[in-house]
């Protein structure tokens, strides 16, 4: 998977932006939209890292403004953090719902090859609780 140049951002009139990004796999060419919105939080920070944030920026980004350029630099993918007493089962439910939407992509145990993952693997846990 190669990203081509030349990504894009729009900025909606809520604030939302859409940066929208072209990959190359095999044959195929991509293209990805994200959308997320920038939002103002005020923190204290450690005034080294402050100082870090003004240092002048180098080699193909020496011209570029403060922040992150979009072309070199991409958000990551999305990962959904559950604060819940319960998140196990609602793990499980989401994994559920999301075999039955797509059941052809699915996990490989890397111990026993069924269809979860390692970490959950029942062989697994049972030769660690007998060592
Ligand atoms: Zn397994």
């Amino acid at each position: 998977m190669s990203v081509i140049a030349g990504s894009e951002v729009i900025t909606a009139a809520d604030g939302t932006k859409t940066l929208i990004t072209y990959v190359i796999e095999g044959n195929e060419r991509y293209k990805i939209s994200q959308n997320f919105k920038e939002i103002n939080v005020l923190e204290r920070v450690d005034p080294v890292v402050d100082a870090r944030k003004k240092w002048a920026k180098y080699g193909a980004e020496a011209n570029s403004p403060p922040g992150p350029g979009y072309d070199t630099t991409n958000p990551g993918e999305n990962v959904t953090f559950i604060l819940s007493k319960n998140w196990r089962e609602l793990t499980e439910i989401e994994e559920a719902n999301r075999l039955k939407k797509n059941p052809k992509v699915y996990i490989s145990c890397r111990a026993c090859s069924q269809n979860h993952y390692t970490f959950k693997c029942p062989t697994l846990n049972k030769n660690a609780s007998q060592n």
